[in-house]
């Protein structure tokens, strides 16, 4: 039979804000931070405490929900969610339930087969669990660490509705959105740090039933290439029980990397099961009208706008406008370029970009806020292919010393001898000796053998250490070509 899979994500965003969601702790890098230094009572769960809702964590909450258009609420409540786990202190988790702060959103995403706007059902606000790391010693018994300084950091769930119907369109949801929390500054982005982790519910029907199918839940999807082959993987395994006549389990799975396999982690608990109910240590969550159009007006320019914008305005590629537009500190590099550039095509400056400059970030592992080329130096090299003075391949040299050295373009054409050769009377002579030092290839070229034309201006450009102008060396060796035959 022919299915049709449905998918739906909750997306989980740590916010950056200094405390936690409830009380004054510091909230620190979970990979680098000694473990247990950043906690209090609070975040520990020890009875008597209250939690202070923390006002930054509502406004940046407030941010993502109306860059997703959601209608928000005026009064929201804040719920316990029960459950035992080792990593949750005080055995509840306190999220937003029947009344979350926003609902009814949307985003729209690009996929191959054009756009497509998914509704989202829901942005609440949430405290995050600790983390626990499970040993297994040689000799002795397997046991457990926690560490809380996770514990109480303020996390936002985006939950969508059940609309997406391919793996692509729901990395393009998760990479969309992803791209929003950090051009709102709420999130880094990082999905290998953990601060934003995405679940992908998946079922399938046959094509042309519109009653959701059973449905699983995939955890741990640490990269968007990970999400994709997870989604796939589970759209063929439910298929393949469905053609055989068997039934669906509900259940969270985990997705093993190495293996490309998903694996059952536990049987799906209900929502009665967390037995929900009002936070009775906080008031509800009232949010001013006045305080939500000032963050509305406060809001940046999200991707999706830039993206349109910078394939309008600079005549970009999509592939290009993409890439350079995802993230705002790559965005305002670029931007400050162009400013710097009057003389060059924009779109000169943005296949630099997504060309040798991106080539070093990924080898170097450097982000663009750290490399030692600012947009003037890197514009100062462009200038100097524009005027003339070096030729690409050069150029490209140059950039490398610069990502290493930090050094000008000027300097270091000067100090290394680069500049090109465009003086005619030198080109011709190069030429002349290239053709006097190769009679054999000389004949065969006049024999009818045209393609030894490449390879004669490979041979004067290695005479000249690449330094030759190359729209007047072709001239020249197309001439004297021309006159040996003739
Ligand atoms: P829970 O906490 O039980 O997972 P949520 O409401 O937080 O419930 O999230 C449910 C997610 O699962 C939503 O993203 C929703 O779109 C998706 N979903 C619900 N039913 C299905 C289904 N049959 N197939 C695929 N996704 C589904
Ligand atoms: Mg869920
Ligand atoms: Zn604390």
């Amino acid at each position: 039979m022919k299915y049709e899979a449905v998918i739906g994500l909750e997306v989980h965003a740590e916010m950056q804000t200094e405390s936690k969601m409830f009380c004054g702790c510091p909230v620190v890098d979970a990979t680098t931070a000694e473990p247990n230094t950043a906690v209090c009572p609070v975040c520990c769960g020890m009875p008597g405490v209250l939690p202070v809702v923390n006002q930054k964590a509502v406004e940046y909450a407030l941010r993502v929900a109306l860059a997703l258009d959601c209608e928000i609420a005026h009064t929201s409540i804040f719920a316990r969610k029960n459950y035992f786990y080792p990593d949750l202190p005080k055995g509840y988790q306190i999220s937003q339930y029947e009344y979350p702060l926003a609902q009814f959103g949307k985003l729209t995403i690009e996929t191959s087969a054009g756009e497509r706007t998914i509704n989202i059902t829901r942005v609440h606000m949430e405290e995050d669990t600790g983390k626990l790391t499970h040993i297994t010693p040689p000799e002795g018994d397997p046991y457990s660490l926690v560490d809380l300084n996770r514990a109480g950091v303020s996390l936002l769930e985006i939950v969508s509705e059940p609309e997406m119907h391919s793996a692509e369109e729901a990395v393009s949801y998760g990479t969309s959105l992803r791209d929003i929390v950090r051009a709102l500054g709420v999130n880094s982005g990082d999905m290998e740090k953990g601060v934003i982790r995405f679940e992908a519910n998946v079922s399938i029907r046959p094509v042309g039933s519109d009653v959701l199918g059973t449905r699983v839940e995939i955890k741990n999807l640490n990269t968007f290439r990970g999400m994709e082959r997870a989604i796939q993987y589970e759209i063929e395994r439910q298929s393949a029980i469905l053609d055989q006549g068997g039934l669906i389990q509900q259940e969270t799975l985990g997705w093993d990397e190495t293996r490309g396999e998903t694996y059952s982690q536990r049987s799906k608990e209900e929502a009665h099961d967390y037995r929900y109910f009002p936070e009775p240590d906080l008031p509800p969550l009232v949010v001013e009208t006045t305080w939500i159009d000032e963050i509305r007006a406060s809001l940046p320019e999200l991707p999706r706008a830039r993206y349109l914008r910078f394939m309008k305005e600079y005549d970009l590629s999509v592939a290009d406008a993409k890439q350079i537009s995802a993230d705002p500190v790559t965005a305002a590099y670029y931007e400050q370029a162009v400013r710097d550039g009057k003389n060059l095509s924009p779109k000169t400056i943005a296949n630099w970009m997504t060309g040798p400059l991106f080539a070093w970030l990924n080898s170097s592992g450097e982000r663009i806020t750290e490399i030692k080329v600012n947009p003037e130096m890197l514009v100062g090299l462009l200038e100097a292919i524009e005027v003339g003075k070096i030729n690409q391949p050069t150029a490209k040299t140059v950039l490398e010393v610069m990502l290493k050295t930090g050094q000008h373009p000027t300097d270091i054409i000067r100090e290394q001898g680069l500049e090109q050769v465009s003086d005619q009377s030198q080109i011709t002579e190069m030429v002349a000796q290239v053709l006097r030092d190769h009679p054999t290839q000389l004949e065969a070229y006049l024999a009818g053998k045209e393609t030894l034309s490449n390879w004669f201006f490979g041979q004067v450009m290695r005479a000249a250490q690449g330094k030759a102008n190359p729209q007047l060396l072709r001239q020249e060796l197309q001439r004297q070509l021309k006159t040996a035959s003739d």
